[in-house]
Parts: structure tokens; sequence; C-alpha cells
């Protein structure tokens, strides 16, 4: 379960720019093609932010949609998932969106 290191990571930036204060909310960006369950992920945080200033944070988790061009001919396509064929055949893609994973947001107390 590669999201409890992942969730892990999340959390040693948020309490680190949270420079000591009680953090309340954190709005978390998965893109759809990282592969990485936004449920796990919530489910770690609660977990690892036990103990911690983010402990009892409200997480919310905004999946970016995965979007690609092809480098065939071009064309745009929307993609949940890293693999896809474009309508001329095309298999090989430029990332447009879809791989993010980053802290957007947090609040403090
Ligand atoms: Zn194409």
């Amino acid at each position: 379960m590669h999201e409890l290191g992942i969730t892990q990571e999340i959390v040693s930036i948020v309490t680190e720019n949270a420079r000591g204060a009680q953090v309340k909310r954190v709005v978390l960006e998965i893109g759809k093609l990282t592969a990485i369950m936004p449920d796990a992920v919530a489910f770690c945080f609660e977990a690892i932010t036990s103990g911690t200033v983010a402990e009892g944070a409200t997480l919310d988790i905004i999946e970016t949609p995965g979007c690609g061009r092809c480098r065939g001919c071009g064309g745009e396509l929307v993609m949940n998932e890293p693999f896809a064929i474009c309508d001329c055949g095309g298999v090989s893609f430029e990332w447009l969106s879809g791989k993010e994973l980053q802290v957007r947001e947090m609040e403090l107390v």
C-alpha cells in the first residue's frame, strides 16, 4: 500500500508548514493518473496525524481529471488511467494534467 508512504510525506509537509500551529483543514490535489486511491490516503491521514498538530484536521481531496495530448495527431483526450488509444491509433501522449499530487491549501486554527 504505497498510499501510506505518500500520506506520511504529505503530513510531514503540512506539519512543517504549520510551524507548531494547529491545522484545521488540508486540501489535497490528487491527479487521476497517479494511481493513488483517495480513500486510502484519507484513511492513512487520520492515523498518521494522530498526535500531531494536524490531528483532527479535515482532509479535502480534489481529484484532478487526467488529460493527455496525442503525439500523433495533437488531439486532446480525457483519460482516467495512464493507458489510452487515440482515435488516430496513437498510444503516445504528453500529459497535460492528472499527475498532480500536492497540498493545495491548508488552514490553521
Ligand atoms: Zn491521435
